[in-house]
């Protein structure tokens, strides 16, 4: 526990935690595949007073008065997320992609209603999961989750053995509900168009769950899910799309009302509308540099897996060409678990995060000592990396886990490389350095 303080003391140490907190990424490489950095100008948006107003309802027809420049905002949100990715209709007020994915669970299914999604091995999601492990689906919608028969050789979902299981249920009385595409762990996009009428033609709402790619889709460099057939989409806003951490569905205008309702009232009150505005205004740089940064978020992804694998290291999805997405996953077994060479790059100043891969749970490891784990290449994209620095950082991770180096040995050649990526490149205002402490006091 920590000594006793006074009010005046912990005050001080957050702000002290905070300060030390932003040198930590100033000069670490940030690899979590989840995570992005944002703008100066999102930040901006998102330290304003929007985030302490309420806007129930829809713009233009809000329950509260002194709304008028946060409707504004808004429809501009709105309708740049509708022109990046070609939908008829955006709900920007979900909070997060787990309160997105309930909006589509809350508006197209009914507790009791089965779900087919990809196992967390797979590449799943904990909001697509079954209530015994505490998925979202299962727990809080009460909805029964089956998993797509997966190709754990190719790394795909076996889009024939899909439709047999899918005749199989239907012959026992469980006919599925809702099929949802889309993962947490994805080199490759999924077989949507291959099944999106299948699923249709057996009563199923389809929808896209592209938290982690949504920055590629607008970059026009990964699947397309609305063209492939999908219904509707779902995305959190921070992780390859450089948003504020937040939350939208999109889709076309006939599944509008029933999105909106399950939205407000269903699951926000707030919809914390400082972020409505930090999205929009990633928003407008997605439409600006969004294919530029996206083109170089692959290029980076294939050079650093490439390089990792020249080394040593065991790449997944070797024979597709290991991804062709932000993320690189790495079998570790034979130098140590996925737990340890995160906690060893950790102290070198590189952050991965653990992964479960497929085949872990068959063997009996689990999350805390998994096989793997998993690197993501668009916040050090965003920083201005390319494909040289990719196998830069590829050796400093030989080092650490094939040499065994001494981590700290390392930390400090990683903070000399790190100074020369201190800004955010891919828009509009690039003045405030990428970690830079914003005091307001
Ligand atoms: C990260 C993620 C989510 C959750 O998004 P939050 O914005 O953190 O709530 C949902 N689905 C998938 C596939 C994810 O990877």
């Amino acid at each position: 526990m920590a000594e006793i303080s006074t009010n005046k003391e912990s005050y001080e140490k957050i702000f002290s935690a905070l300060k030390r907190h932003h040198r930590l990424f100033e000069n670490s490489i940030p690899l979590i595949a989840s995570e992005n950095v944002p703008s100066p100008a999102v930040r901006e948006a998102m330290a304003s007073d929007f985030g302490n107003r309420y806007a129930e309802g829809w713009p233009g027809e809000r329950l509260y008065a002194g709304c008028a420049h946060i409707d504004e905002v808004e429809f501009i949100c709105m309708d740049l997320a509708k022109k990046i990715y070609r939908a008829g209709f955006a709900d920007v007020r979900p909070i997060s992609g787990v309160v997105a994915n309930l909006a589509i669970y809350s508006a197209f299914t009914d507790p009791g209603d089965v779900m087919m999604a990809a196992s967390i091995p797979a590449g799943g999601h904990i909001s697509h999961g079954r209530k015994e492990k505490f998925g979202t689906a299962g727990l809080v919608h009460g909805l029964n989750v089956e998993f797509y028969p997966f190709d754990t050789q190719e790394l795909a979902i076996d889009v024939d053995k899909t439709k047999a299981r899918v005749l199989e249920l239907e012959k026992a009385g469980r006919p599925l509900k809702l099929a949802m595409f889309g993962g947490s762990l994805f080199l490759f996009p999924h077989p949507v168009r291959e099944l999106s009428d299948f699923m249709k033609e057996h009563g199923m709402h389809v929808n896209y769950d592209a938290a982690h790619v949504a920055g590629l889709i607008a970059g026009g460099r990964f699947q397309d899910p609305l063209r492939e057939g999908t219904d509707t989409i779902t995305m959190s806003t921070h992780k390859t799309l450089f948003g504020p951490q937040g939350g939208l569905v999109l889709g076309s205008e006939k599944h509008a009302e029933q999105i909106k309702k399950a939205v407000f009232p269903g699951l926000t009150s707030s919809h914390h509308i400082h972020l409505v505005a930090a999205k929009a205004v990633a928003f407008a740089e997605v439409l600006e540099f969004g294919r530029d940064y996206a083109r170089q978020v692959i290029r980076n992804a294939r050079a650093f897996a490439g390089a990792l694998n020249e080394m040593g290291f065991q790449v997944l999805g070797e024979s597709r060409g290991f991804t062709e997405s932000h993320q690189i996953a790495v079998n570790v077994l034979e130098f140590a678990d996925g737990g340890r060479v995160e906690e060893d790059l950790e102290r070198a100043g590189i952050i991965v995060n653990r992964q479960l891969i497929p085949g872990d749970i068959k063997a009996g490891r689990n999350y805390l000592q998994p096989g793997g784990i998993r690197i993501g290449v668009s916040e050090i994209t965003r920083l201005g990396m390319g494909e040289s620095e990719m196998r830069e950082l590829a050796s400093f991770i030989r080092r650490v886990i094939i040499d065994k180096k001494r981590p700290e040995e390392v930390r400090s050649d990683i903070e000399l490389f790190r100074k020369a990526y201190q800004k955010v490149r891919f828009c509009f205002d690039d003045s405030l350095g990428a970690y830079e402490y914003v005091k307001l006091r």
